[in-house]
């Protein structure tokens, strides 16, 4: 096929496609309109705040806010369903609507389908769940690799799938527009109305009747004023970026990327910043470069691992996945570890640190129902939103984001839709054993991909049996004896006070020191004070010991024994812990575990915010702390040459100062302080007699 041609006539082969071969909707099913008639009389009609009376509101983001303002609506055509952002998830949510016969026009803001793993780059799978139209796409693509006129790549051929999905989306009748960026909704008493985007014909607009947003950040909700979440609880900050870059070796196509460093999606200079300082700073290094290795370009979309997360019908949180709660209405499952990759462990959430820090089970993959309610944010109607910005948290996500899950996500939107046009029936209100059959019928949804817990490298991961939590007490025993003792660690914690005597003696004990100091581990995540004097002499000692229990990225037990130290709020190590933050010296790398490690300022970084987050855990106990910990945080901090570098994942010289994310934190635990000082002092001035009886 002539690319350039088919680009050029997108439209119209798409529109004789809708008319020739596309399968037809059962007109009853849709109210008695056709679909192609329905569109132009939807527009005057049905949808008009002229005609009808009907209140019509575009909402918009302006110089990054929210707005909403009255808007006149009379939009030449009508579809079934707009899809914006025809990447990951979109290509598929498209495709699989158009498949249902619905009238589908999808928005894409660059020139091709496939988002972040073709223009994007991230030509690679990484756990995720099999099953779905995307194999069948995956397919066409291996197939068409075979093909002695395309040059050879690593994972899934980014050009290759672009074609594959474009083809099959003609072929289903989507009308694509590309370099088209969508900057408005239509909202009638907040439901979706129809969209408007910029691009070649300038500004533009359509109706639809539902939109599903995949833009990987949810604009379209945020536009249409829905509540989301953005970033870790502490400061906001998102996972990293990366700036991937396209290279030939060996003559075949490959990509690579390190992370890059952080960008805030919401704020267009930081963008601009994030690209450039990756792009020259990092991406572009003569030293990768040899003759059997050649640079090609940089992708054209930015490797974005953390946006926005709408606020929706239901949650997905990795709190309810540590306490069992799962729905019983999975649309898919998605499967992997925690794959943070944030070197600053310290600043994750309690539930992170305990998981990936006290037990390093950062390499434990694990599925994840994930309900039609995590793509429906709350208070709009007739909008769905697929792909890494559905209702997970900022703790889940790392788990929930993978390619073939987020293809899952766009193909299940794509036939919630449709049910939901067919049936007449609102997305809220979607009966799940109408919905189930459509997704078990194309593999989207599939019992086996419900795996349970694993634990291995991705190419080994359908041989490897699931793992249970272990209940045996000679079993944890010899789990905390060794050096994987994650496992035994968390299976502890699980059965709670019922270990509490035997952890308690196992800790009390002097002669094994992993059995030792791995149940003062347990101890204290179950907030119990016997772990105390085991902790503490693991701190002083600086145990170098990387536990073995994850694949990577284990975490040492000597900054680990810091966080549980503050955990417990131990006041007594106060002292201590204000040392190590002016001990920078004092910390030469001893790690076993260079991929998480690679040289003395990241190992003191480590202990640097491990010590400093206990300090604010143990002064938020203890009040009569505060002063003198954030005097000498700030002594420290607010030196205009204090620096820490951490490497990027997976590098070991792509360096990364973390002085302004450490002074933020600082500054942030100083207003919070001084705020609650402020509310103490006023209440305390309107108490009759003024006294200060409670913190
Ligand atoms: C650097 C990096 C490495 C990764 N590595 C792996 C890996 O090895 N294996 C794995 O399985 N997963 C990996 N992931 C995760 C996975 O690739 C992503 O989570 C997933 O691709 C996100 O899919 P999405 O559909 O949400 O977003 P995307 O695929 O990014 O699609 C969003 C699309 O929306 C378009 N868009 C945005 N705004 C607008 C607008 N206003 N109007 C019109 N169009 C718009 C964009 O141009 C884009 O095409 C990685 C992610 C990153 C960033």
């Amino acid at each position: 096929m002539d690319v350039g041609r088919r680009r050029g006539s997108i439209r119209r082969d798409a529109a004789a496609g809708a008319d020739a071969d596309r399968p037809r909707l059962d007109v009853a099913a849709v109210g008695g309109v056709p679909a192609a008639a329905r569109g132009a009389r939807c527009g005057s009609e049905f949808l008009g705040m002229g005609e009808c009376g009907m209140t019509i509101t575009i909402g918009e983001r302006r110089n990054g806010v929210q707005v909403s303002r009255p808007a006149a609506f009379a939009p030449a055509e009508t579809y079934d369903v707009i899809v914006v952002g025809l990447g990951t998830a979109g290509a598929l949510a498209a495709i699989a609507a158009a498949e249902r016969g619905l009238r589908v026009l999808g928005i894409e803001r660059l020139n091709a389908m496939g988002g972040t793993g073709t223009l994007g780059a991230v030509v690679g799978y990484y756990f995720g769940n099999k099953g779905g139209l995307f194999e069948e796409i995956d397919q066409e693509v291996q197939r068409l690799s075979g093909a002695a006129a395309y040059t050879k790549a690593g994972g899934v051929n980014a050009d290759l799938k672009k074609l594959a999905l474009e083809r099959r989306a003609l072929a289903a009748g989507v009308e694509l527009r590309y370099e088209c960026t969508a900057v408005g909704v239509y909202l009638e008493h907040n439901e979706v109305r129809g969209l408007r985007w910029i691009g070649p014909n300038g500004p533009d607009e359509a109706g639809c009747r539902i939109a599903i947003d995949c833009t990987g950040d949810a604009e379209i909700a945020a536009m249409a004023g829905a509540s989301y979440r953005k970033g870790r609880e502490l400061d906001g900050k998102a996972q990293p970026f990366s700036n991937a870059l396209v290279w030939i070796n060996d003559g075949a196509v490959h990509t690579f990327y390190t992370d890059s460093g952080y960008v805030d999606v919401e704020d267009a200079e930081d963008y601009a910043r994030a690209v450039l300082e990756s792009a020259c700073v990092h991406t572009h290094q003569p030293e990768r470069f040899e003759e059997r290795r050649k640079f090609v370009k940089l992708a054209p979309l930015l490797g974005v691992r953390e946006g926005r997360f709408i606020e929706g019908e239901r949650q997905v949180t990795f709190a309810d996945f540590l306490d069992d709660k799962e729905t019983e209405e999975p649309i898919f499952y998605a499967y992997s570890n925690v794959d943070n990759h944030g070197k600053d462990m310290a600043f994750e959430s309690e539930n992170q640190r305990d998981w990936i820090v006290a037990a390093s089970l950062w390499g434990l993959n694990f599925s994840v129902p994930v309900p039609l309610g995590a793509l429906l944010p709350k208070g709009v109607g007739r909008l769905l939103v697929a792909g890494r910005a559905l209702a997970v948290d900022h703790d889940l996500a790392p788990c929930v984001r993978m390619k073939r899950d987020m293809q899952k996500c766009g193909e299940a939107a794509g036939l919630a839709a449709a049910l939901a046009i067919e049936t007449g029936v609102p997305l809220t209100r979607l009966p799940y054993e109408s919905l189930k059959p459509r997704l078990l019928e194309k593999g989207c949804l599939l019992a086996a991909n419900h795996k349970g817990m694993r634990d291995g490298q991705p190419s080994m991961d359908e041989a490897m049996p699931s793992i249970r939590w272990l209940r045996d007490e000679a079993d944890i025993q010899s789990g905390l004896d060794g050096e994987k003792p994650g496992l035994a660690i968390w299976s502890a914690k699980r059965l709670g006070g019922a270990m509490l005597p035997s952890l308690r003696a196992w800790a009390a004990q002097t002669e094994r020191v992993h059995l030792r100091r791995h149940s003062a581990f347990a101890l204290a995540l179950l907030g119990d004070e016997a772990a105390l004097p085991a902790l503490r002499e693991t701190m002083r000692e600086r145990d170098g010991f990387f536990p073995k229990t994850s694949r990577k990225y284990n975490q040492a037990r000597g900054y680990a024994a810091i966080y549980l130290l503050g955990k417990l709020g131990d006041e007594t190590v106060v002292p201590e812990l204000i040392d190590i933050l002016r001990s920078r010296e004092a910390f030469k790398n001893v790690s076993t575990d260079v991929e998480f490690i690679n040289h003395d300022d990241e190992y003191f970084f480590q202990y640097f915010t491990f010590a400093l987050r206990a300090l604010f855990q143990i002064a938020d106990r203890h009040p009569a702390e505060r002063e003198r910990v954030i005097t000498a945080a700030r002594e420290i901090v607010d030196e205009p040459s204090f620096a820490l570098h951490v490497t990027m994942k997976p590098s070991k010289d792509v360096n990364f100062d973390m002085a302004d994310t450490i002074r933020g934190v600082v500054r942030r635990q100083a207003e919070a302080w001084s705020t609650s000082q402020r509310q103490r002092e006023n209440r305390v001035a309107a108490r009759p007699g003024g006294s200060d009886v409670t913190e």
